[in-house]
C-alpha cells in the first residue's frame, strides 16, 4: 500500500557502506559493523522538489538509497523482531559533497546541507526489501544498477544495531547505504532513484 509522508522524522540515520559492490568500487574493506552518520531533518524534500547546488562546492555526487521509514518506537530490539517495527520503504538520494567528505574527515558538512536528503514518492508498507532492484539515473542516464541481494547488513540487522544504541521513533528513517556506480552531478541535472516494488524519485540540481 502507498501511504503519504503525514510526519516529519526525528531523525534520519545512514549507513556508510552497506553493498559488497561499492566496497569493491571504493576498494574498501566489508566493514564488521554498519558504519553509520546522520543527516538533519532540515535537508529534507519530497519527490520533485529542487535540490540546491551550494557555492563553492567542486563535486557533489548523487547515492541511491533504500530508506526504511520506522512505524513505532524502538529501543534494543532483537534482529528476529525488527520486522514489527517497520512501517514501510520509501527511496532517498544521499546527496553528498564528496570534496568536502574527503577535506573534514568526518561526514556532517558534506551530508548535511539544505535539500541535501531527497525522499519519495511516497512510504510503500507491503515491500519484502531482500533480492529487489535499486538503479539510479542521471538525466535519463543508467548510473545506478544493483540489487539488494549485495547488502552486507540486512535492513532488520540494521534497525536492531541502531535501535540499541539510540531509541527510534515513528517516522525515523534508516538509509541502508547506496550500490556502486556513484558520480557527480552539475547544475540542470535530473536525477532519478528507482526501486523495485516502490517507484521512482525525481529531483533536479539547481
Ligand atoms: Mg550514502
Amino acid at each position: 500500500m502507498k501511504r503519504p509522508f503525514l510526519k516529519l522524522p526525528e531523525k534520519i540515520i545512514l549507513v556508510g557502506l552497506n553493498y559488497k559492490d561499492h566496497a569493491k568500487e571504493m576498494e574498501m574493506e566489508i566493514p564488521a559493523e554498519p558504519i553509520i552518520f546522520l543527516k538533519p531533518v532540515s535537508a529534507l524534500i519530497r519527490n520533485g522538489d529542487k535540490i540546491i547546488y551550494p557555492e563553492g562546492i567542486k563535486r557533489l555526487d548523487y547515492e541511491a538509497e533504500l530508506a526504511v521509514v520506522i512505524k513505532r518506537q524502538a529501543k534494543d530490539v532483537s534482529v528476529e523482531a525488527a520486522k514489527n517495527y517497520i512501517l514501510g520503504y520509501t527511496c532517498l538520494n544521499d546527496i553528498t559533497a564528496r570534496d568536502l567528505q574527503k577535506k573534514d574527515g568526518q561526514w556532517t558538512r558534506a551530508k548535511s546541507f539544505d535539500s541535501f536528503c531527497p525522499v519519495g514518492p511516497h512510504i510503500e508498507t507491503e515491500l519484502d526489501p531482500r533480492g529487489i532492484k535499486i538503479q539510479s539515473y542521471l538525466n535519463g542516464r543508467l548510473k545506478q544498477d544493483s540489487n539488494t541481494s549485495n547488502f552486507i547488513f540486512s535492513v532488520d540487522f540494521l534497525i536492531s544495531f541502531i535501535s540499541k544504541i539510540m531509541t527510534l521513533k515513528p517516522a525515523d528513517i534508516i538509509s541502508t547505504g547506496t550500490p556502486a556506480g556513484i558520480g557527480p552531478m552539475q547544475k540542470g541535472d535530473k536525477t532519478k532513484i528507482v526501486i523495485e516494488g516502490i517507484g521512482a524519485l525525481e529531483n533536479q540540481i539547481v
